[in-house]
């Protein structure tokens, strides 16, 4: 006899998301063309609406997130300089270090407080001029913040980087793959973050639904040594429309949805927090992603998500203490409410072995 097979509840990531109907009509139907000749009028049409978007002079499609930050780093400044970042932040973490491989640079981890660093930190970190010192050229900021836990950089905690910068002739770069989660948790238009950074990233790939693809935005002149730089490493592409034409659609149809995620995010975690054992700190639950504690049943989190995964539920570990649940389109409040039930029943069992040990 077939068994019915069970929905797996997938809250590993929003890059999970799948492109929707109207996308893949859109694909089907893109106006084509060479991109390496700038010919394909359906990225050029998604570069000029991603610039006008974020209030910028020029966008540029790239093939990922890692790839944007890695030309945006690279466009920004030169080899052997360093470059001020947060300590968790994405770049530092989850790109292969790929700024010092490739980009010649040289990191300057600062600390932060829900991945925000203190104005005052950052100018500290600095290097003066000296012939002893890597120049620094650059300031990076992630928002949301992934690591944090998809915590909001405020539009004036921005500006006040941004002081910082201009007093030392340094740019201000913001890592924005979920920017867009960023507006929304706010109710703001997202241009309140990008006008204070010189340039930035977002995703489509993420909430937004896309299959593939991030947009490199800032100035004209800037956007221009990015096309080259992108080219140097390989991501020059072609009929490119078919990766641009979703991304137009997730632009005008797809960012005010994120709010249902936060909405599922928020009742996840209190759900969550109501659950004996398990550890949730609510006041970061400010977009799609949450982070749980399970250290206080005496396992890792790694343990704790084979737990989950015998369920039928999917979710990473953020360290060796925290596993990380983030939501997106396609999970619902029944998929949050049939989650929670699946990691109270693991918490059960996991009580319940250790009383018998
Ligand atoms: C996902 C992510 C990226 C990289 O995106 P990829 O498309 O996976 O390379 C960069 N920065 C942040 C903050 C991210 O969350």
């Amino acid at each position: 006899m077939a068994e019915i097979e069970e929905e797996v509840i997938d809250l590993r990531s929003d890059t999970v998301t799948l492109p929707t109907e109207e996308m893949l009509e859109a694909i089907r139907n893109a106006k084509l063309g060479d991109d390496c000749f700038r010919e394909d009028p359906t990225v050029n049409m998604l570069e000029e609406m991603a610039a006008d978007k974020m209030g910028k002079e020029a966008a540029l499609l790239v093939t990922s997130g890692t790839q944007a930050n890695l030309v945006s780093l690279m466009s920004n400044t030169k080899r052997g300089d360093s470059v001020i970042l947060e300590s968790e932040s994405h770049i530092y973490w989850y790109e292969v270090g790929g700024l010092s491989a490739i980009g010649g640079l040289l990191p300057i981890p600062v600390k932060g407080h829900l991945g925000v660093m203190d104005p005052e930190d950052v100018e500290e970190a600095i290097r003066p001029k000296d012939i002893h010192f890597p120049e620094t050229t650059l300031i990076c900021i992630e928002n949301t913040h992934n690591r944090a836990g998809g915590t909001v950089v405020r539009p004036e905690q921005i500006r006040a980087l941004k002081e910082v910068a201009e007093a030392h002739n340094l740019r201000l770069y913001m890592d924005g793959a979920r920017i867009f989660n960023a507006a929304v948790a706010l109710r703001v238009d997202v241009r309140e973050f990008t006008r204070h950074v010189d340039n930035l990233m977002f995703c489509l790939s993420k909430g937004l639904s896309c299959p593939v693809g991030s947009l490199v935005v800032g100035s004209e002149e800037f956007i221009e040594r990015a096309r080259r730089i992108r080219k140097i490493l390989g991501g020059g592409m072609r009929q490119a429309g078919i990766i641009a034409a979703p991304g137009i659609i997730a632009l005008e149809k797809m960012i005010d949805r994120l709010e249902e995620d936060h909405i599922n995010a928020r009742f996840l975690a209190e759900g969550l927090a109501k659950i004996d054992g398990l550890r949730v700190n609510l006041k970061i639950v400010q977009t799609n992603i949450v982070h749980v504690d399970v250290s206080g049943l005496k396992v890792t989190s790694n343990q704790f998500i084979d737990e989950l995964r015998r369920r039928g539920l999917l979710v990473l570990p953020r360290d060796r203490r925290k596993i990380r649940m983030v939501t997106h389109r396609g999970i619902e409040r029944k998929h949050i409410k049939k989650a929670l039930s699946i990691v109270e029943e693991a918490v059960e069992e996991i009580k319940r072995r250790r009383e018998n040990r």
